[in-house]
């Protein structure tokens, strides 16, 4: 008898949802169980880009209960040799001594291009990773910003689920991913180096107007006095910024990573600000904001894809490109061609 090719696919299928709903069930309750090796799971799910994952992915983050209580999110961000791993260590033990749940997670936008991670360096946060209460993660690189991003949330949201009250998102400097891991965090703070000069040290004066904290960090030894006086000199300058939406006075503070001094002013200060925040009320209005960008974000992503998927409209566009280098055209002009090109062929 000839097997009924359709019995065989509907009982495939029905075997591939009872899978995934048991997935989603053992992983729930991993996740809810505060389980470090089933939020790495999780993670894993929603960097993966296979549509059985994916689908895990987001059933199961649609079906996160509302955390009891929604993690702090401190953007820690300096650039490479500025001593981040070094203080989010020791800060992040600190945090723990105090009786947090801290999570690490670290963006490595560059990895993107260059496929290397900076951050992937294993020897990094020994004591921390050691830790039951600390889990570090890497967030999946190779993807657009807005893909960065989206995947970084997500990975905010199962962190939240597994108890994590503590989520600090470290980066490189570099360009633009300080204002991506800004877009996604409550708190941000900026580590910088005494006498580096801000040129030297890449970072940008935007950059600085972000910070809700800037931190002179490596103020030890020799280095003490010079700290100090950068830290009067930073304060002067953010100072003249214009007041800000949430009325908060960004803080410049000296610290050392390594022998942890200026660590509890940090988390003094990191607490005023959610304090004030939620007395203000806007801290999820911040946060939808940032949702809000986010959604804009993936949206001119998504379209710019499609728009370089076509191979018509991307022929097009270099051979415009070349035409305005070579001086024989506006941008005006070649905007115009591509337009009407996109009119005539949507
Ligand atoms: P990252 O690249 O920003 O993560 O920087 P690391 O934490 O890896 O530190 C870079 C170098 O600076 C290492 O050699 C550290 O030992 C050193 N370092 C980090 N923090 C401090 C600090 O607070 N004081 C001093 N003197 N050196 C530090």
């Amino acid at each position: 008898m000839k097997p009924d090719q359709s019995h065989i696919d509907r009982w495939l299928l029905a075997r591939k949802q009872q899978r995934s709903n048991r997935t989603h069930a053992l992983l729930l309750k991993g996740l809810l169980e505060g389980s470090v090796s089933t939020l790495s799971q999780a993670i894993t799910l929603i960097e993966s880009n296979t549509k059985e994952d994916i689908q895990i992915a987001q059933k199961l983050l649609s079906s996160l209960p509302e955390p009891k209580q929604t993690a702090k999110r401190i953007g820690i961000t300096g650039v490479p040799g500025v001593g981040k791993s070094t203080f989010i260590e020791q800060f992040g033990m600190q945090l723990i001594k105090a009786g947090h749940k801290v999570a690490v997670l670290a963006i490595d936008p560059s990895s993107s291009r260059t496929g290397g991670s900076i951050l992937g360096d294993k020897t990094r946060m020994e004591q921390l990773s050691m830790q039951p209460n600390a889990f570090i993660r890497p967030t999946a690189a190779g993807h657009t910003l807005g893909g960065v991003a989206q995947y970084t949330r997500q990975a905010i949201a199962l962190c939240e689920a597994a108890g994590f009250d503590i989520i600090l998102i470290e980066t490189v400097g570099v360009g633009q991913s300080e204002t991506l891991v800004h877009g996604m965090v409550d708190f941000f703070v900026l580590l910088m180096l005494a006498g580096a000069g801000d040129e030297l040290q890449g970072i940008k004066r935007g950059i600085m107007e972000l910070a809700d904290l800037i931190v002179i960090n490596k103020a030890d030894g020799e280095n003490t006095a010079p700290a100090k006086a950068a830290r009067s000199e930073y304060a002067a300058a953010i100072h003249v910024f214009a007041q800000r939406p949430d009325q908060w006075q960004p803080r410049v503070v000296c610290a050392s990573g390594m022998n942890g001094t200026g660590l509890d002013e940090i988390w003094n200060i990191t607490e005023s600000y959610f304090n004030q925040l939620q007395q203000v009320g806007i801290l999820g209005e911040k946060r939808q904001m940032q949702e809000l960008q986010l959604f804009d974000k993936l949206l001119f992503e998504m379209l710019q894809a499609q728009f370089f998927a076509k191979a018509e409209y991307s022929e097009l566009y270099k051979s415009i490109r070349v035409a305005i280098a070579e001086g024989k055209i506006k941008a005006y002009e070649g905007q115009a061609a591509l337009q009407e090109r996109m009119k005539d062929n949507p």
